[in-house]
């Protein structure tokens, strides 16, 4: 049995319940080492085997899965922030598909929601943006041309930016080009929720700018929109007269 954990974006009690307690019944551990805090690695047992995926390749965790599988033992596959987002496991499943292995998923925190809590910020402010847009700019790994950040900008919606820390000019020019206004709130979070964290706010226009003056150039998320200081409007689902399900408006 593989169990694929969310280990959260950084600080080790941001593992969930559930997770943590596959992670200390586990009997071999495979960890994305890079961004995966080590302190979490303490909660495993004594005897538990653990491995550093980042030098890893595909076929070499699924052979330490394998020679688990032939022995009877539990592998927890502990991912970065919530292992849906970038987290390249639809091929481990597929594979364990094939290989004929179950597994399971536990969510965990993205590291996006870590970076909004580190700022303060709500993502869905009324009046301002209604829509959380996550992608990246084409790297190594390349973006359908139909979700090209420009395009993708166009929509003025709030955006959180993956794995594009590296190309902060290139992201400048690209959400210009798409037609958000230089003035427009922006924001990098480099490694939020570890104690290193740092937090940079700038404008979009200002960007490459402030992540050069930073130093920041990797495991940061670029977030930008309106949501980080435009004016908004009250929610209504807390107004005094809006009735809900729950609640009876009054006049
Ligand atoms: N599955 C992860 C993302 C993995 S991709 C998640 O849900 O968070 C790796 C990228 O995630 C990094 O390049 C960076 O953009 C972002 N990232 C991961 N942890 C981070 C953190 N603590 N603070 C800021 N960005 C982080």
């Amino acid at each position: 049995m593989v169990h694929f954990i969310g280990a959260g974006p950084g600080a080790a009690d941001l593992i969930t319940v559930r997770g943590l307690r596959l992670l200390r019944e586990a009997d071999v551990v495979i960890y994305a080492g890079s961004l995966v805090n080590p302190a979490l690695l303490e909660s495993c047992r004594p005897d538990c085997e653990k491995y550093n995926s980042a030098f890893l390749t595909l076929e070499e965790v699924l052979a330490i899965i394998a020679d688990a599988e032939a022995a009877g033992k539990t592998t927890a596959r502990l991912h970065t922030g919530d292992p849906s987002v970038y987290g390249a496991i639809r091929e481990q499943m597929d594979a364990l598909d094939r290989m004929g292995v179950s597994y399971t998923i536990t969510p965990g925190v993205s590291s996006v929601f870590g970076a909004a809590a580190a700022l303060g910020a709500e993502f869905t402010l009324p009046g301002v943006s209604q829509s959380l847009i996550v992608t990246r700019l084409a790297g190594r790994t390349p973006v359908p041309e139909k979700e090209a950040l420009r395009s993708l900008a166009r929509h003025g919606a709030s955006m959180a930016l993956f794995l594009s820390a590296s190309m902060l000019e290139s992201v400048q020019a690209e959400l210009l080009a798409g037609g958000y206004a230089p003035d427009t709130p922006a924001a990098l979070v480099y490694k939020a929720t570890w104690p290193d964290e740092q937090l940079v706010r700038c404008t979009i226009g200002t960007l490459a700018a402030a992540g050069e003056a930073a130093g920041i150039t990797k495991t940061a998320l670029i977030l930008v929109g309106g949501f980080l200081d435009a004016p908004y409007e009250k929610s209504r689902l807390y107004d005094p007269s809006f009735t809900t399900g729950f609640r009876e408006g009054k006049t």
